[in-house]
């Protein structure tokens, strides 16, 4: 390989794979799309193929429409693209979520994608994947994001709920409805005695994990609920993306107590922006600790660190690793990096 061309690029379309022709969830329509999940900053519209990992074909297909062409990849499987070597591996970010790697001439490279090291019932859990180079996300690349890894999501959810039954109170919590709705659902499927009330952007995607054998608790839609007995609602879990309850629908709820559930709680400053009763600490992405562990796990001898990168490069680099910010994949500056760290591939 050339010192000016990494394997993979930043172009405005986003990580490009020359040698192999293809982008890696491009933000703009191109020819061959390897998508790393169906979140939709990473999934769009657009692309003449798809290739993501198997378990989330559903995901995307009802993201971006049934009749996309699309390739399901199992984990592991190493396919060829142009001339690389793709293999998709779990992520653990949500279900079908997916490490890139790509292999070309001996030289092996690593996209993340978003990725968590928790525990997380709704997916497959995060591989350790070596390499030389690895790009990885950042969303919460500085200290003050670390939390505690035993917590116990289900239980805490499920006990916060019965008590507000017990008081005769409905609770609601808010979560996105891909990935975050799933996970609480999963979670509580232990535990859960009646069907949880789903709202309705919620219900297809969540059919998805079932379809994939994901142990999901059982769940009504709220609308229907709504509809066939107003007045209803008592004692019951609702979930629903944030600022999803208008008005009408929050009269009908009756008493009811909110709850959101993010990795953001995990810092400092949530409670100034919001007005929710509770919150759970419940991220779906690396915190701080688990970046560091998986950079050292992964081998990798270069690190590009996308999203929120400063910190996270300088606390790499006083660590003896060269780490830089996705946007010294970009082609131009790319070549400026400094020969001697690159005269090694
Ligand atoms: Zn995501
Ligand atoms: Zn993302």
């Amino acid at each position: 390989m050339s010192f000016s061309t990494p394997l993979i690029q930043l172009t405005d379309k986003g990580l490009y794979c020359e040698a192999g022709q293809f982008y890696i969830d491009p933000s703009r329509a191109v020819e061959t799309a390897v998508v790393t999940h169906a979140h939709s900053d990473h999934a769009r519209r657009g692309a003449k193929q798809y290739i993501c990992a198997k378990t989330g074909v559903g995901l995307l297909k009802v993201r971006l429409g049934k009749n996309i062409n699309v390739q399901g990849v199992p984990y592991g499987q190493k396919i060829r693209i142009g001339k690389v070597e793709v293999s998709l591996h779990p992520a653990g970010h949500i279900l079908g979520s997916a490490q890139v790697r790509i292999e070309h001439e001996g030289e092996v490279w690593v996209a993340s994608g978003d990725y968590k090291r928790d525990a997380d019932p709704s997916c497959e859990p995060f591989e350790v994947v070596k390499c030389d180079t690895f790009i990885t996300e950042a969303t919460f690349g500085t200290p003050k994001y670390t939390w505690d890894k035993n917590l116990k999501h289900g239980l805490a959810i499920y006990e916060w709920w019965q008590d507000n039954a017990a008081e005769g109170y409905n609770s609601v919590v808010f979560g996105y409805s891909l990935g975050k709705a799933q996970r609480i659902l999963s979670e509580l499927a232990p535990y859960a005695s009646k069907p949880i009330l789903i709202y309705e952007t919620i219900r297809d995607l969540t059919e998805c994990y079932r379809e994939e054998g994901r142990a999901i608790a059982p769940t009504v839609e709220l609308r229907d609920r709504v509809a066939l007995e107003e007045w209803a609602i008592q004692g019951d879990l609702i979930l629903a993306p944030p600022s999803a309850l208008d008005g009408n629908l929050r009269i009908k709820l009756g008493k009811y107590r909110t709850a959101f559930a993010s990795g953001w709680m995990g810092g400092s400053t949530w409670h100034r922006q919001d007005s929710y009763d509770h919150g759970f600490v419940m991220s779906d992405h690396a915190d701080w600790n688990d970046l560091n562990q998986t950079i050292r796990e992964t081998g990798a001898s270069r690190v590009f660190v996308q999203h929120r990168n400063g910190a996270l490069v300088r606390h790499l680099r006083k660590s003896g690793i060269d780490a830089y910010s996705d946007e010294d994949l970009r082609l131009d500056n790319y070549q400026h990096l400094g020969g001697t760290n690159l005269s090694l591939f």
